[in-house]
């Protein structure tokens, strides 16, 4: 799964002894065989055992006491030095897009998305869908997202960058799909690799209906908390003291990991998170109290029109 000898490589090279390693939580169960795996070739080794959701979520504070923080699952989305990116790539048939030809086949110019896992068949999807007829471009990434055609839940400049009419999404669950369909307004299909259930079109509709009942019952709050993130690619200091500046009933709040429980023991009214944007729209139904994105903070307002709701985007 991890390209070890690579790694010990780099280490080597690196002249690193002490070594912190950080998996993202659909990984963690990795932890032990790594950690040890590394021991054996004569690292000393801590693992970093907070909640990891993405290379936003750096443990920089273990670099206190190691050379190096090898970080597994994800490219870079901040520059910084002393640490080791392990993507985690996973091979996928390309044949599994034979299921959805008959729903691509409508459209010019199909751009083809993709989570980290899959961006480096993009090239190998293309050409597939173009062997069937089926003209698909790839857009390039961005800093946060620099393999073409990648995508995050907070990150869809690749898919703006495409010139295409629709998009395909290859990767598990739908949010990505929503988020691109969102992010573009153009019709969007999701392939999962490993599901059953083939090609689905996704619509944002349902979420959209959600986010107006948040949006109308925090219009009687009298108190927000401005959530502004401590993780390393999730801090955005300057849109929360913009938010922040908008009314007087609004708090920043510094914090890391944003739980039910910390959000009721603040016991705001209502949080604008500039944290993870995909808390706001994926994890609402964790929060007794709604949880806006910034563009739903400023239609609470009245500063912005529900006609021009647009998906919360680390750029
Ligand atoms: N990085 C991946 C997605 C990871 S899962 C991608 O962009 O494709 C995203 C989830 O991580 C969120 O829905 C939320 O449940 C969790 N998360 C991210 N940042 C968080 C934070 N600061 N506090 C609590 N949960 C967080
Ligand atoms: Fe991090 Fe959230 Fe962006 Fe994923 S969507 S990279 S968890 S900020």
């Amino acid at each position: 799964m991890i390209p070890l000898t690579g790694l010990i490589t780099d280490l080597r090279t690196r002249n690193a002894k002490r070594v912190a390693v950080q998996l993202p939580e659909g990984l963690k169960r990795g932890t032990a065989m790594l950690a040890k795996a590394l021991r054996d070739e004569g690292f000393d080794v801590t693992i970093c055992g907070d909640a990891c959701w993405g290379a936003c979520d750096l443990a920089l504070d273990a670099l206190a006491d190691a050379d190096v923080l090898v970080h597994i699952g994800h490219t870079p989305v901040t520059p910084e030095e002393n640490v080791i990116y392990i993507p985690f790539r996973q091979d996928i048939n390309p044949d599994i897009l034979a299921s959805a030809l008959p729903a691509l086949a409508p459209y010019s110019r199909i751009g083809i998305v993709t989570t980290i896992q899959h961006a480096h068949q993009t090239e190998d999807m293309r050409r597939w869908l173009a062997e069937h007829g089926i003209t698909a471009v790839i857009g390039k990434g961005s800093s946060r997202t620099p393999q073409p055609g990648q995508i995050l839940g907070c990150t869809y400049a690749a898919a703006k960058s495409a010139d295409a009419d629709a998009y395909l999404f290859v990767g598990t669950g739908v949010f990505h799909a929503i988020g691109v369909s969102l992010a573009t307004g153009k019709p969007t299909f999701a392939l999962d690799p490993y599901g059953d259930g083939g090609v689905q079109e996704v619509s944002a509709d349902r979420l959209l209906r959600k986010r107006f009942v948040q949006i109308e019952k925090a219009k009687t709050a009298e108190t927000f908390g401005i959530l502004l993130s401590g993780k390393s690619g999730q801090c955005r200091k300057e849109l929360a003291r913009r938010l922040a500046a908008l009314t007087d009933k609004a708090s920043i709040i510094l914090i890391r990991e944003v739980s039910e429980m910390q959000l009721r023991n603040l016991g705001f009214d209502a949080y604008v998170n500039t944290a993870c944007p995909r808390l706001a729209l994926d994890d609402q139904s964790r929060f007794p109290m709604p949880v806006l994105s910034p563009a739903e903070f400023e239609i609470v307002l009245g500063l912005r029109s529900w006609d021009d709701y647009a998906i919360d985007e680390i750029a």
